[in-house]
C-alpha cells in the first residue's frame, strides 16, 4: 500500500465516520426533539381550533337557555299568545342576536313556531328541513331522550349547513314537565370560520361533503387530541347530528415546513467539513507525501543506478530538512568508505601501486580500447634481478624497502608516459602504456632501466652490478597489429613474458622488446 493510498482511504473514512456521526446525531437527537415540539405545537392548534368550535356553540346554546327555560315561553307553549312572538322574536331580535332562525315545537315534533331571518343578508328564506313531520330523521335536533334537556351540532340543509342548539321549555324556575323545545339555528359562513382560524392560529378552508366514501378514514374535528403525526396541513371531518360526514375542513398548520434529516445547517456543516478534509489532504499531500514519495523513488533510483547521490530537496520542515541532511551525510560518509574500499581493492598495501587484479581490469579496459580505435599498446614485465639473494643478504625488511623505492621509479616513469604500473606478483611488476609510438616505448624502457639503476641501491649478490637492477620484456602492439587481429590480450602478456625470459638468459640489467 502507498502511503497516499494510505492517506486518501484514511481522509474518505474520516468523512465517511464523521458525516454518520453528524446524521445519527440529527436523526436519533435532534430530529425526535424537534418533531415532538412541532407535534405539541400542532396539538395545542388543533385543541384551540376545537376550543374556537365550542366557544360558537356555547354562545348559541346560551341564548337558546335563556330563551327555553324562561315563563314567557313556557305560557306561549299553551296560550299561543301572538304577543309573546311579536315582541321576542322580531328581525332586529336575529340581528341582535346573530342567529338565522327560531324553531319551536310541541313534544309531537310538531313546529308551533318557525321564523328563519338571514341576520347578515337582512332577508328571510325557506328551511324546510325543520319541519320534521316531513323530515323525519332530524328528529333527533330536539332533545326528547330520557335525561336530555338539551341537543346541539349540525345539521345539513338545502341553503348548506348549519348550527344548531336546542332545549326544553320550562318554566324559569325549572318547574313543571318539559312542554316543547326551542330550536335556534345559525348558518356556518366563512366569516365565523375565519374567526376560529384566528383564534387558532391556522388557516382554515371547508367544504361540504356530498361523497361519504372519499371521507371514511378521516378524523373528526371535535375528537379530541389524536394520535397523529406531523403534517403540514391535514383534513378533519364534521358530522351532522346524525352522525353524517357533512364538512371537510382543511386545517394549515404554522409550520409550514417540516423538518428534514439534510437540512440546510447540515448540509452546510458537511460541506465545510468535506472541504476542509480534502484541503487538508491535499496540504499532507503537498509538503509530506509528495516529499517523501520523490525522495523515495530519487533513492530507488540511485540503488538501481547504483550511484548514491545527495538528495537537492527543499522543505519547510525542520524535521525533513534533519532527514534529508542525515541521509546526504551518510551519503557523503557511504562514498568517501566506497572510494577508500576501491582504493584498498585495488592498491598494493607494500608498494602503494595497482596490485594484479586492478591492472586485469585496466588492462582489459585499455585492450578494447585500443583494439576498437586502432591505436598501439605496450607491455613491460619487470623482474628484479638476483632478488632472492638481496633477501639474503640484507634481510626481508629491507627487501621490502628496496621494493617500495623500485615502485616509485615504476610509478613516475609510466605515469610520465600516461602508462600504469602494477604489481605483477612477488618481485615482478607491469607497466602498460597506450598510444606511443614504438620509439617513445622503445626509449621508456630504456629509460625505466637507467631510473632504477639511478636509485643506486647497493646489492652486494649481484653477479651483473653493483646496484639494484632489472630485467624488462616488452612487446608492442601495433595499431596494424591491432587492427588485423593478429594478437590478443594474453599473447601480448606472453610475448612480454618471452622477452623478458630472454633478458635474464641473456645477462640480466637491461630490457628487450618484441613489436607486433
Ligand atoms: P632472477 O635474477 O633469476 O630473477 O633471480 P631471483 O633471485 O630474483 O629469482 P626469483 O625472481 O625467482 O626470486 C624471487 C624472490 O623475490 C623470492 C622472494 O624471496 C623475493 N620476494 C618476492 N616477494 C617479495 C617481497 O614482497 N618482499 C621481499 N623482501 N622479497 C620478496
Ligand atoms: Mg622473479
Ligand atoms: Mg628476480
Amino acid at each position: 500500500m502507498t502511503l497516499r493510498f494510505f492517506v486518501i482511504i484514511g481522509t474518505l473514512i474520516l468523512m465517511c465516520f464523521v458525516t454518520s456521526l453528524l446524521v445519527s446525531y440529527r436523526y436519533f437527537f435532534t430530529l425526535p426533539t424537534i418533531n415532538e415540539n412541532i407535534k405539541d405545537y400542532q396539538d395545542r392548534e388543533l385543541l384551540s381550533l376545537e376550543i374556537a368550535l365550542n366557544r360558537e356553540f356555547v354562545f348559541l346554546k346560551t341564548l337558546n337557555y335563556d330563551y327555553a327555560v324562561w315563563d314567557d315561553s313556557y305560557d306561549y307553549m299553551t296560550s299561543f299568545d301572538k304577543d309573546y312572538i311579536e315582541s321576542n322574536y322580531v328581525d332586529d331580535t336575529f340581528k341582535s342576536l346573530k342567529i338565522d332562525g327560531v324553531f319551536i315545537y310541541d313534544m309531537n315534533f310538531k313546529q308551533v313556531y318557525g321564523h328563519t331571518f338571514d341576520y347578515i343578508q337582512e332577508q328571510s328564506f325557506e328551511l324546510p328541513e325543520f319541519d320534521l313531520n316531513t323530515h323525519l330523521p332530524n328528529r333527533t335536533i330536539l332533545p326528547y331522550k330520557k335525561n336530555t334537556s338539551e341537543r346541539f351540532g349540525f345539521l345539513r340543509t338545502e341553503h348548506g349547513p348549519v348550527m344548531f342548539a336546542s332545549h326544553v321549555i320550562q318554566r324559569t324556575d325549572k318547574t313543571g314537565e318539559p312542554v316543547g323545545s326551542i330550536v335556534f339555528i345559525k348558518k356556518v359562513r366563512k366569516s365565523q370560520v375565519a374567526m376560529m382560524a384566528e383564534v387558532a392560529q391556522v388557516k382554515l378552508s371547508y367544504s361540504i361533503i356530498n361523497d361519504d366514501s372519499a371521507t371514511q378514514n378521516l378524523l373528526v374535528l371535535n375528537g379530541g387530541i389524536q394520535n397523529e403525526g406531523i403534517a403540514t396541513e391535514r383534513q378533519r371531518i364534521l358530522l351532522d347530528i346524525n352522525g353524517n360526514p357533512l364538512l371537510t375542513v382543511n386545517i394549515e398548520h404554522h409550520h409550514q415546513r417540516l423538518p428534514v434529516l439534510f437540512d440546510l445547517y447540515l448540509i452546510i456543516i458537511l460541506i465545510m467539513f468535506f472541504v476542509a478534509s480534502i484541503i487538508g489532504f491535499f496540504v499532507v499531500n503537498r509538503f509530506f507525501i509528495t516529499p517523501l514519495i520523490n525522495g523515495a523513488s530519487a533513492i530507488n533510483l540511485m540503488l538501481l543506478k547504483n550511484d548514491l547521490q545527495p538528495l537537492h530537496f527543499k522543505n519547510q520542515f525542520i524535521e525533513m530538512r534533519v532527514l534529508i541532511n542525515g541521509f546526504n551525510s551518510l551519503i557523503k560518509e557511504v562514498k568517501k568508505q566506497n572510494e577508500q574500499l576501491e582504493k584498498i581493492s585495488k592498491i598494493d598495501e607494500l608498494t602503494q601501486i595497482y596490485n594484479r587484479r586492478a591492472f586485469e581490469e585496466i588492462y582489459t579496459l585499455q585492450w578494447h580500447d585500443a583494439h576498437n580505435q586502432k591505436t598501439t599498446l605496450g607491455l613491460m614485465l619487470i623482474d628484479v634481478d638476483y632478488f632472492k639473494l638481496y633477501n639474503d643478504c640484507y634481510g626481508h625488511q629491507e627487501g621490502d624497502s628496496a621494493l617500495q623505492a623500485l615502485c616509485r621509479v615504476l610509478k613516475e616513469t609510466a605515469q610520465s608516459n600516461n602508462g600504469i604500473a602494477a604489481r605483477y606478483g612477488g618481485e615482478e611488476f607491469i607497466l602498460l602504456f597506450n598510444q606511443l609510438s614504438f620509439e617513445q616505448f622503445e626509449l621508456t624502457s630504456q629509460q625505466l632501466r637507467k631510473n632504477v639503476n639511478a636509485l643506486k641501491l647497493p646489492h652486494k649478490g649481484s653477479k651483473v652490478s653493483d646496484v639494484l637492477t632489472i630485467s624488462v620484456g616488452c612487446a608492442f602492439a601495433t595499431a596494424k597489429a591491432m587492427d588485423n587481429e593478429s594478437i590478443t590480450a594474453k599473447s601480448l602478456i606472453k610475448d612480454a613474458d618471452v622477452m623478458l625470459y630472454e633478458a635474464k638468459n641473456t645477462g640480466r640489467d637491461r630490457a628487450l622488446i618484441k613489436s607486433i
